[in-house]
């Protein structure tokens, strides 16, 4: 398996099938985050995803989740994300979930039709950091978005069905699928 720099994972995702997709963040510029400060962000090549999905071949039968590496694999645009999905159903066919983190700004990259294109292809829960409902905080923490847009992303991914793990109660968005 290939893994370059510091691999990060929710404690949930304990016992998924980790796949590196990117290394870095592609944002890399909050202010109160070093994770992957020293970390160059980078697309790990289709034929190194590939090479790691046959390795875990003989052990399909156990894996039903597989987590995305790093700090935003969602930045991945649509038709690559397509790409890697179609790339996990065929090694690990028992897999139903692939999860990752992302941000708002990589989801507000995306159709509403791309998303809906994504979850069937099993991309269904996304892990997100929005850390505040105040425009004054996310300005100071250097996090991309205002609450308004991280709101509107939020509320799209909750009217496609996703499961996304993130502190939405300061945007009263009503559902959690
Ligand atoms: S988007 Fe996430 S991983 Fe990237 S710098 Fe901000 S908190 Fe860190």
């Amino acid at each position: 398996m290939h893994f370059t720099g510091p691999v990060y994972c929710p404690p949930f995702e304990a016992r998924s099938f980790l796949l590196q997709v990117t290394t870095g963040c592609s944002h890399n510029r909050c202010a109160f985050c070093t994770m992957y400060r020293d970390v160059p962000f980078t697309v790990e090549p289709l034929s190194q995803i590939e090479a790691d999905l046959q390795e875990a071949e003989p052990w399909k039968e156990g894996i039903s989740r597989v987590f995305l590496e790093s700090g935003d694999p969602f930045t991945l645009s649509y038709e690559r994300l397509c790409r890697i999905a179609e790339l996990i159903h065929r090694y690990l066919p028992h897999a139903q979930t692939i999860a990752m983190y992302a941000s708002i700004r990589n989801i507000s990259g995306k159709t509403d039709a791309e998303l809906s294109a994504l979850r069937k292809l099993g991309i269904n829960e996304l892990n997100i950091g929005v850390e505040s409902g105040s425009d004054a905080v996310l300005r100071a923490m250097h996090k991309g978005y205002n609450a308004r847009e991280a709101r509107h992303e939020l509320l799209r991914l909750s009217h496609l069905n996703f499961l996304a793990h993130c502190s939405k109660n300061e945007f009263c968005i009503p559902k959690t699928v």
